[in-house]
This record gives C-alpha cells, structure tokens and sequence, in this order.
C-alpha cells in the first residue's frame, strides 16, 4: 500500500504546512526505506501468498515492521524533525513514521512481530484487510481521495501562484497517487 500511506502524508501536510513535504513523505514510507537493503540482502523476505499481486504476500519485515521497530524509527524521524524544524515538526513526523505501521497493522496478514527479529516468538500482528483484496484497494482509494482533497484544499491558503496552477499540482499528485496504486494491483512495486 504504498499510494495509502503516501495520500496520508498529503493529508498531514495539508495541516501542517510548516514541515517540509518531502519530510512527511520520507517519514511515511520510512519503515519500507529501511526494508528495501534488508529485502536485498535477504535479512527481511516476502513470500507470496497464491498468485501473489496487490496484498498477496506474508511480508517477514521482522526488524523494520516490528512494533519496537517501528517506534524506534519513529523516534528517529521525530528527533531529526525536532532538531530541525521544532518541537511540533518532530512530533508530527514521528507520528507520521508510526502511522506506517498502523496502516500496514490493518492490511498485514498477521505477519508484524512485537520485537525486532521477532524475538520471543510472541504471535504475530495484522488484521489481515489484504484477503479482501478488493476492500482494501477501495480503502487505500478512499485515503487517496482525502488525502488529495485535503492537500488542494490547502494550497488554496498559500503561497502567490493562481488557483490554476494549485488545480493542476493538486490533480498531478492524485493521478500520480491512483497510479502508484494501479501499479500495485497489478502486481508492480509493493
Ligand atoms: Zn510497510
């Protein structure tokens, strides 16, 4: 769900105009930025489930999708925002970085550890929307469109550039969000 948890971003960023965009996405999809050379080097896995495509995978992020985990990255995201843009900057973007985790928490098939390397062996989370492949990409389409929405409505309040230009910055970022998320179903990217 890559496009859901980018659209939630936007959303936040449309509230929270002082913390640069490209932070909040970078926060956003942080805990997949961490499991990108950890998938490469074999460390975290995914394996198929059926024929695979949009949903269609137990995801072993055991370090990076653990729930210690993600609240350590978190406090990563929030510390750099702090030092860099304030106290409110920090905690919107460790918030940001551990909403990932709540996303991924609903559409997982139980497969997020508590602990890092899933020590202890304690069972494992996700609620498991990705089986109802369609209502989950309804769902993410829905963030999409919110996220979109909040975003254009934002842009109306800042800056000097014409309503124009902001329609056309707000419809380029929800196609591109609808794209990502095509991309998905069709079983290309994550
Ligand atoms: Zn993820």
């Amino acid at each position: 769900m890559l496009a859901g948890h980018f659209a939630l971003a936007a959303g936040v960023k449309a509230r929270e105009p002082q913390v640069p965009l490209w932070a909040v996405m970078v926060a956003t999809q942080l805990l997949d930025v961490g499991f990108v050379p950890l998938y490469l080097s074999g460390i975290e896995t995914i394996v198929p489930v059926g024929a695979g495509g949009y949903g269609g995978g137990i995801i072993h992020a055991n370090y990076t999708h653990s729930l210690v985990g993600a609240l350590i990255l978190s406090a990563l995201a929030a510390g750099f925002g702090l030092r860099r843009w304030g106290r409110r900057a920090g905690v919107v973007l460790g918030a940001v970085t551990f909403s990932h985790w709540v996303l991924d928490l609903l559409v997982h098939r139980a497969d997020l550890p508590w602990l890092p390397g899933n020590w202890g062996n304690f069972p494992t989370l996700g609620l498991g929307l990705w089986q109802i492949s369609w209502l989950a990409a309804v769902a993410e389409l829905a963030l999409i469109v919110v996220g979109t929405v909040l975003y254009g409505r934002s842009l109306a309040n800042v800056g000097n550039r014409g309503p124009v230009a902001k329609g056309v910055v707000t419809g380029l970022m929800g196609l591109l969000l609808v794209a990502l998320l095509a991309a998905d179903w069709f079983g290309i990217g994550g």
